[in-house]
């Protein structure tokens, strides 16, 4: 079973990792998809801002420039130096224009985008001959300044030709954009499918989650239950059997029965009744939730050692010591119920080993503290919240070190609930165990 819940958890999050890496691969494909989009709407976007005569114009006016510095060039008069520096100077001017004819186009669904111009080479043919007044990349003009990631848009080569004299200019240039905002702007589109998507997989989490985790409280329940009845069966055993032997025996009538025998068979039959009916008792007490008797009752010091010396009668070898500074104290609780708390707990703590306990009362404005401390076995960290639980035993399976149905603990915290208290406990492996009762007084 447990190789089957392992199975089963193994086989969840494997179903639940491939879904994530469906999901992750749509999601992935539709952020390219949106990508694409963007970037084909941002190409549409500069083609109508290419697509007029004022930006012709704006092209011719620096061409222009150029085609006159190139005669002034031809003549001798500037050096290809001065024609960089023409182009540096004229830069932020050209910007500027480029700006505001571009605020002038914008429409409302334009993406804000860094439009620029690089000049690559400038190729003089005059008279047949040619000549390269530049070539590299220089920037002729951004609307805005540079963005980070520049996307190359087009490719230009055009020539100018002068109508007076044989000179003519080949003009190659590169137009770039920039969209900083994409991601972001993609993610804000997906913003819902994304949502979408983490709330789905934490709902398949969650539910999976769910599904294991009673499936497990189920195993763990069905396995409390199946203890139970071994525990339960192995408890009744010894005393029935004790029991019909010691019958068997007096039915004998053997007339060499001596009065000491027949005592001592008596003895034993009213012990193992005894036993049975504690054991009854333990369970069907278990069944109903007990009744609190809230009447105020006054306790003395003295009445606590009592019962505390009643139970050592039976269990001469253990020491118990007892501490109170308060010579009495009165408390809403039934006495009894007061009784049953404090000897349960001293009847674990042999049972599981001690044989030193001590036994602390505090009473404070406000608060009942028992304490009850044990030099026994100690229970591992990882049972301690479980051994309140109905049926619940440390040892389990088939392991009968010590006798019980795991009813006991279950019962003490049902009574210190009714009486709006609470029980904790502390516990060492092989050092011992401290349970700690707190009822509001
Ligand atoms: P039972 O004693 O009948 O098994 P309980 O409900 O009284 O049932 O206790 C539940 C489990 O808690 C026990 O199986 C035992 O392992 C553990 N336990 C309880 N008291 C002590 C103690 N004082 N020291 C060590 N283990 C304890």
């Amino acid at each position: 079973m447990k190789r089957k819940i392992m199975l089963l958890i193994g086989a969840c999050i494997f179903t639940v990792m491939a879904l994530a890496t469906i999901q992750g691969y749509f999601i992935y494909n539709t952020y390219q998809l949106n990508e694409r989009e963007i970037n084909s709407a941002i190409k549409k976007q500069i083609a109508r801002l290419e697509d007029t005569d004022e930006w012709e114009k704006l092209n011719d006016n620096w061409a222009g420039h150029s085609k006159k510095y190139a005669k002034q060039y031809l003549k001798g008069d500037v050096t290809k130096q001065n024609f960089i520096k023409y182009l540096s100077a004229n830069k932020d001017s050209l910007s500027r224009a480029m700006n505001t004819y571009m605020k002038k186009m914008a429409e409302p669904e334009d993406y804000n985008i860094n439009y620029s111009i690089y000049l690559n080479s400038i190729i003089l043919i005059n008279n047949k001959k040619t000549d390269t007044l530049f070539k590299g990349k220089i920037l002729v003009l951004a609307n805005d300044t540079l963005k980070k990631n520049l996307i190359l848009s087009s490719i230009g080569r055009w020539e100018v030709k002068d109508n007076d004299t044989e000179l003519s200019m080949v003009i190659k240039s590169q137009r770039y954009y920039g969209f900083d905002e994409l991601q972001q702007t993609i993610i804000s589109k997906m913003a819902g499918l994304l949502l979408f998507s983490i709330v789905l997989m934490a709902f398949v989490v969650f539910l999976y989650y769910m599904s294991l985790k009673n499936l497990i409280s189920q195993k763990r329940i069905a396995d409390i239950k199946t203890d139970f009845v071994n525990n339960i069966t192995h408890e009744f055993q010894t005393p029935l059997a004790t029991m019909d032997i010691a019958i068997k025996t007096l039915q004998r009538k053997d007339e060499q029965m001596s009065p000491e025998h027949y005592k001592n068979t008596l003895a034993m039959i009213a012990r193992q009744n005894e036993r049975l009916q504690k054991l009854f008792r333990q369970v069907t007490e278990a069944s109903v939730k007990p009744i609190a008797n809230k009447n105020t009752i006054q306790v003395t010091n003295e009445e606590i050692k009592d019962m505390i010396d009643d139970f050592k009668l039976s269990k001469p070898d253990v020491a118990i010591a007892f501490s109170c500074q308060k010579e009495a104290f009165s408390i809403s609780m039934d006495r009894f119920h007061l009784n049953t708390i404090l000897i349960n707990l001293l009847d674990n703590a042999v049972k599981y080993g001690a044989d030193k306990i001590e036994t602390d009362l505090k009473i404070t404005d406000k608060n009942f503290i028992l304490s009850v401390k044990d030099n026994g076995k100690g229970i591992p960290v990882q049972e301690q919240t479980s051994i309140f639980d109905k049926f619940y035993r440390v040892e389990k399976g088939n392991i009968h070190n010590s006798k019980g149905l795991g009813l006991g603990l279950f019962y003490i915290k049902q009574l210190v609930e009714t009486y709006n208290g609470n029980i904790v406990v502390e516990s060492e492996e092989e050092k011992g165990s401290i349970f700690i009762i707190t009822i509001p007084i």
